[in-house]
């Protein structure tokens, strides 16, 4: 097929996740879709894969992606005539310790949570489904019997027929080479065969998406990583249903193939490709056997397998895959560009996740949104440093390396870390500080008291931090703490327009006098929350936004696209421009009053105010909310100054008790407020009734925002779902989010965020109740597969009256 001069949309890549997406945008959208292949479909990764389709993630909407990959792969055959080889053959995840059986059962329970079956079972019944497994070292396993395996050229193949099908055209041997834009538009793709006039394009270039992505200014974070396994023989008794096996503690998978074994691992020093660009051509090709690498599976599948000994191998596959520093794929609306979207980087699950990327990114790209939340996929989840390649490098290595490693609760990466510090890093440090990384940035997760070893220590159980923050906790309650959250992401937004382009992407009202703040959600055209922030308006035309460290570029993003074109209304990022303290207590007014000449009494200076304080000789942003539940204020101060205000401040807190927090009590806290979390507790998958912030709705103003339709067409309907806090007596239970939620024994819904709160001494989830009268009924949660009676609660559970914190 010659190229055409014109399309409406351009795939680039004619791999599994190319072919999908173009399959979706003809069949559901009825897109005038245009596929261009470099050299023929599925020579990059795809023809190489092993074929394994697991489908339970840690994420909800992920989970569904991927089971919408299945639907498809037992459908397909019969629409387009092309196999796919999908067997549902379930698959089968191996236990070897106590920590490893601690993770099945709570995974057990996601699955539930997210309405799969799992079951755990005995290693009697394990060697019952696989004969030729040694089970002697086995605790138990994980059974999903609607995980399977399917043929990824096939599928591949079968998607790109139906695409056809449905009016896609299909070029290969065509290399995109450039992008003509106009601002930031894409125009014309450029190619070896001539130029196409588009209006979207979709980079779906596996290994080579971060090359294309930079043509057009994008930055595609991901990292080529060479992938081994190898193929034997036919083995005597090995059944051709037999199920799909991870033995994580062995570093090793298992499929069958045409009578014999698949088998391939995550070894902990995996070998990178390339850091440059990807040489030419490449095309159907493998790297040599590396068998020396290789040895080390090969030695654990021996002892899982005995039969592998005298096995004969067929051949062994080492392939190039894309992996990304967080183990998660890309998807979604490039930032640095209005017309390109990126589904690639699919760390060896892009088989599995196929079917069901290209459908949402085929959603995405036709109505300009995520058609669910897909926070921990979305490109928007990097940021500048993303594009340091070695930092990518190293970061993805370390998460190829943890793929089979026990996942504990809180678990940090270490390396790429001191990557961003705030200027108080060494002050914090010297106060016993332990600290995490978000976004780059090193953050005080909490203090070890003197005399404690200064480190996180591991466990599924309560950790060595537990009493520590509890402390922190306590402090801030009874006295006064002080967070450093510089990381904090700030933009401002100015121009005469401002308030009207804010006010039309704010759900709340932001068009309030100059010194007041707003609390508000950003909604998607179905309602759903896609920003949660505070507003500050300096001036007339100038504001103050303050959002979470990790949804920097996501938020701004958001903001930026959503200005209504013509608007006189700019939006900065000022992150770096500003050290953030924030004095939470009962104190802090005691604390503040005595490093400031202003006035702080709450007649001068209320609640849900802003003011420009005097601290210390600097000019300091002081905005009176509260993340907490207690009094205080944020301070936002010039950055090379934030070093004296902390230290004005600890020197006059020091006769209240004033000590510095972390981010581990501040999740304590919050959560007996109740207050929500963007990206678990409130998701673009959910509303502000659902979420029980309908009150900071501007429905009854006649002011136009986005997501306002969909919300007059909900109000006043009975809600499908209602956020409200859980506790449980059961001191000893640990909640991490994602346990099942039953109401009078019946699946209700699972918990979004958990925790424990120290001051009412439970534990505590935050979660949504699918029940039309959720406030009636006897409530329990399924934690770790087991039983506990919970309560629910729809007031918070610390200080329900805001009386000591507004005042
Ligand atoms: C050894 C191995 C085993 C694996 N096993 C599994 C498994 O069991 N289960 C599973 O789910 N996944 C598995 N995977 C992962 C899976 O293969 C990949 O995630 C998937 O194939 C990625 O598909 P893709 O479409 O993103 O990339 P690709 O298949 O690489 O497709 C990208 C395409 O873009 C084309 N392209 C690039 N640049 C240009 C350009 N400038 N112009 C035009 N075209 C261009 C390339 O030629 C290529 O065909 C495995 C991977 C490896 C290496």
């Amino acid at each position: 097929m010659t190229l055409p001069a014109q399309a409406q949309v351009v795939v680039i890549g004619g791999g599994i996740i190319g072919c999908s997406t173009a399959y979706h945008l003809a069949k559901d959208h009825n897109a005038d879709v245009l596929l261009i292949e470099q050299g023929k479909l599925t020579s990059g990764s795809t023809w190489h894969a092993a074929g394994l389709v697991g489908q339970l993630r840690s994420s909800a909407s992920i989970t569904q992606v991927l089971k919408r990959s299945v639907e498809l792969y037992k459908t397909l055959e019969a629409e387009t005539g092309l196999a796919t080889g999908w067997k549902m053959t379930g698959c089968l995840r191996l236990a070897t310790t106590a920590d490893r059986w601690t993770e099945y059962r709570r995974l057990a329970t996601t699955a539930r949570s997210f309405g799969m079956d799992m079951e755990l079972i005995s290693p009697a019944e394990v060697k019952r489904m696989g004969p030729l497994l040694d089970t002697s070292d086995l605790i138990g396993a994980s059974w999903l019997p609607t995980d399977g395996q399917a043929s990824p050229a096939d599928i591949t193949q079968s998607l790109a027929r139906g695409a056809r099908m449905h009016g896609a055209k299909i070029v290969e041997g065509v290399r995109v080479t450039g992008f003509e834009m106009e601002g930031r538009r894409i125009t014309r793709v450029l190619t070896s065969d001539g130029a196409v006039e588009t209006e979207t394009v979709i980079n779906c270039g596996g290994m080579w998406a971060r090359e294309i992505g930079a043509m057009a200014g994008i930055n595609v974070p991901l990292q080529p990583v060479k992938h081994q396994y190898i193929v034997t023989e036919k083995i005597e008794g090995l059944a051709t249903d037999v199920a799909t096996l991870r033995d994580p503690d062995r570093r090793t998978y298992f499929k069958e193939e045409v009578g014999g074994l698949v088998m391939g691992g995550y070894e902990p020093d995996p070998i990178a490709w390339t850091t440059g660009d990807i040489p030419r051509p490449f095309e159907f090709q493998l790297f040599d056997d590396d068998w020396d690498h290789f040895a080390q599976h090969l030695e654990q599948a021996m002892a899982r397998v005995p039969a592998l000994e005298t096995a004969g191998i067929r051949q062994m596959i080492n392939g190039p895959e894309s992996f990304t520093p967080d183990g998660n794929f890309i998807l979604g609306a490039a930032p640095e560009c209005s017309n390109l979207y990126v589904g690639a980087g699919f760390n060896a699950f892009g088989i599995a996740s196929g079917g069901g990327a290209g459908w949402a990114l085929a959603e995405w790209a036709m109505r300009g949104e995520a058609p669910l939340d897909l926070w921990v996929v979305d490109i928007r989840r990097f940021s500048t440093l993303h594009r340091d390649r070695d930092w990518v490098s190293e970061r993805t290595l370390e998460a190829y390396g943890k793929h089979y490693t026990v996942a504990y609760p809180h678990e940090e990466y270490d390396s790429g870390r001191n990557r961003i510090v705030s200027p108080l890093y060494d002050r914090l440090q010297a106060y016993g500080a332990v600290f995490g990384s978000k976004l780059g940035w090193e953050r005080p997760n909490w203090f070890a008291p003197s005399g404690t070893d200064p480190r996180d220590v591991y466990s599924m159980g309560r950790q060595n931090w537990f009493v520590a923050v509890g402390d922190e906790h306590r402090l801030v309650r009874e006295k006064a703490g002080l967070f450093d959250q510089s990381s904090f992401a700030k933009y401002e937004v100015t121009g005469k327009n401002a308030a009207a382009a804010l006010n039309f992407i704010a759900a709340n009202d932001i068009d309030k006098p100059p010194g007041r703040l707003t609390y508000t959600q950003m909604l998607n055209s179905r309602g759903g929350i896609e920003c949660d922030l505070t507003v500050a308006r300096l001036s007339d035309n100038h504001f103050y936004i303050v959002t979470g460290t990790g949804f920097r570029t996501h938020d701004l993003a958001w903001i930026a696209e959503h200005i209504p074109p013509g608007a006189d209304a700019t939006i900065t990022d000022v992150t770096e421009a500003f050290g953030t303290l924030v004095l939470m207590g009962p104190r802090a007014r005691d604390i503040l009053s005595a490093v400031t000449t202003a006035d702080v009494s709450n007649a001068a200076f209320p609640f849900g105010h802003v003011h420009i304080l005097p601290i210390a000789g600097h000019d300091v942003r002081a905005l009176r909310v509260t993340y907490v539940g207690e009094l205080g204020w944020e301070l936002h101060i010039p950055l090379a100054a934030t070093t004296d205000v902390f230290d004005t401040l600890m020197a006059a807190g020091a006769p209240h008790g004033l000590r510095p927090v972390g981010y581990r009590a501040l999740e304590s806290l919050r959560l007996e407020k109740g207050y929500r979390a963007w990206g678990s507790d409130i998701t673009p998958n959910d509303t502000p009734f659902e979420a029980g912030l309908g009150w900071a709705v501007k429905l009854k103003s006649n002011v136009d925002f986005i997501g306002r339709d969909a919300l007059l067409a909900l109000q006043g309907k009975p809600l499908r779902k209602r956020l409200a806090t859980f506790t449980t007596d059961r001191e000893d239970v640990v909640l991490l989010g994602r346990e099942t939620i039953l109401r009078n024994g019946e699946f209700a819904g699972y918990l979004t965020s958990g925790g424990y709160g120290y001051t009412v001494g439970k534990p505590i989830g935050l979660g949504y109740v699918r029940h039309p009268e959720p406030q009636t009924g006897s409530y329990e949660l399924v934690v770790a597969n087991e039983r506990v009676a919970a309560h629910i609660h729809f007031a918070p559970l610390y200080d329900p009256d805001n009386s000591k914190v507004k005042a």
